[in-house]
């Protein structure tokens, strides 16, 4: 068996793009010029059913996934396995950034938000399916628990550093590459990122 390259799709700074990927597939998210977070969203083909990072908090019982443990849906269905993570650092806690974010944190009425991002790769992809913040994975997000705050510090990994994970089911997947310039989140430069799609022959 040989490991092949289906699909690549560039994820330009501060937008989103959209990949499907097949059960059995490997999904990778990376980060092309390191320090980037990026904002994963996916849905099965009943999009009433979708990745949530709250369920899958509570059904691993713990803060940060790892190395094969398996990321869930809002009924508890296993939807990814993670397979390789050159990073550990995630946030499934808080939702993605969002307009409101920006205009009650910083004053900000038109600053790009990653929701935003992502419903407008979503319509340009011909995609109904519904999203709010709280189905955003914060990938790769250096969020730490100190003293039961969430503080976001800059992340540490460098260019090329890639999560793979193997699709259990089939999934529409969306990622927004963060454009939270205003924050230690993107070490205050929102760089670009890649969804790649890998198969085997
Ligand atoms: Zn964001």
């Amino acid at each position: 068996m040989r490991r092949e390259l289906l699909r690549e799709v560039v994820v330009p700074a501060r937008e989103a793009r959209t990949i499907e990927v097949e059960a059995g597939q490997v999904l990778a998210v990376v980060d092309l010029e390191g320090r980037q977070v990026g904002d994963l969203a996916a849905w099965l083909r009943d999009p009433r059913e979708y990745l949530s990072p709250g369920h899958t908090l509570s059904c691993l019982t713990k803060l940060v996934p790892e190395v094969g443990d398996e990321i869930f849906s809002n009924h508890r269905t296993p939807l990814l396995r993670i397979v390789r993570d050159d990073v550990g650092r995630h946030d499934l806690i808080v939702p993605c950034c969002d307009p409101e974010r920006y205009s009650r944190d910083y004053g900000l009425a038109d600053h790009p938000s990653c929701l935003a991002s992502l419903q407008r790769a979503l319509a340009a992809d011909g995609r109904d399916l519904p999203l709010e913040g709280e189905q955003c994975w914060n990938v790769f997000m250096n969020n730490r628990h100190e003293d039961g705050r969430i503080v976001t510090h800059e992340p540490e990994h460098g260019a090329g550093a890639t999560i793979e994970m193997e699709a259990l089911a089939d999934l529409v997947v969306a990622l927004s590459a963060c454009p939270q310039d205003l924050s230690p989140c993107n070490a205050f430069d929102p760089t670009p990122m890649a969804l790649r799609v890998y198969g085997e022959s």
